[in-house]
């Protein structure tokens, strides 16, 4: 919130082998030596083992992607594209936006689940080890913004999430952003400076099935619908 309003959320995964960044903030601030930092840390505790790094997103919106070129002179790390034909192709997923990834960080084996709406190239990634699904922009406490022109994608990555998740146990939703309060279906002001007293990050599985039932049961076109945990936000469509 000290540089940026949006305050987006990046993770930081660790397997034997490999680490993935999922997102590289709004810029405003470097976070190449906090990454490097906590990499180093955790070669101290594995045996000095090598890291390869990736860099990749929850989709390529500016405040996600902005700090890719602080790791583009990195040694041994990999900065995905921000396309739909680049996500898909680093994943080796051969029918988007139908397929899941599969991404092994070394006895850690994540899951990409290609949910376009928000965004074209928007990706979940869920973990089975520790059961959390790092949700980006589509379903975190706060405004699901969707395109109005891209309602339909949307509901679909809706409906292939909410079947990923019948068959994948799920803790909690870690999203990318706070705009909830504490206050049940209240959202801080846009662009607000400080968030005293923000809603929780994590969001619980159950959150997938009232999102699902938001689009399904959505107006046409599409309006503004609260609910306690986020608020759907169709926008106009981006003009062209
Ligand atoms: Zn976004
Ligand atoms: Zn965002």
């Amino acid at each position: 919130m000290q540089t940026n309003f949006e305050a987006p959320f990046l993770y930081l995964l660790f397997g034997r082998d490999r680490a993935l960044l999922l997102d590289s903030g709004a810029g405003g601030l470097r976070i190449r030596p906090t990454v490097d930092r906590l990499i180093g840390e955790w070669q101290r505790r594995n045996g000095n083992r090598p890291v390869h790094l990736t860099v990749a997103h929850s989709h390529g919106h500016g405040d996600h992607v902005s700090g890719d070129g602080e790791f583009r002179d990195r040694p041994d790390t990999e900065v995905v594209g921000h396309t739909p034909a680049q996500v898909s192709a680093y994943f080796r997923m051969a029918d988007w936006p139908r397929d899941i990834g599969h991404f092994d960080l070394g006895g850690r084996v994540l899951d990409i689940i290609p949910t376009p709406g928000h965004e074209p190239a928007h990706i979940m990634v869920y973990d089975p080890g520790t059961r959390l699904l790092f949700s980006g922009d589509m379903l975190y406490p706060g405004r699901l913004y969707v395109p109005i022109d891209h309602f339909d994608e949307f509901r679909e990555s809706v409906e292939r999430l909410a079947a990923f998740s019948k068959s994948h146990p799920i803790r909690a939703l870690l999203g990318a952003h706070i705009e909830m309060t504490s206050v049940s279906g209240q959202d801080y002001p846009m662009r607000a400076p400080a968030h005293p007293a923000e809603h929780p990050l994590p969001l619980p599985p159950s959150a997938i099935y009232e999102l699902q039932r938001a689009v399904e049961h959505a107006d046409v076109p599409p309006v503004i619908d609260r609910h306690a945990d986020f608020i759907l936000y169709p926008r106009p469509a981006h003009p062209s």
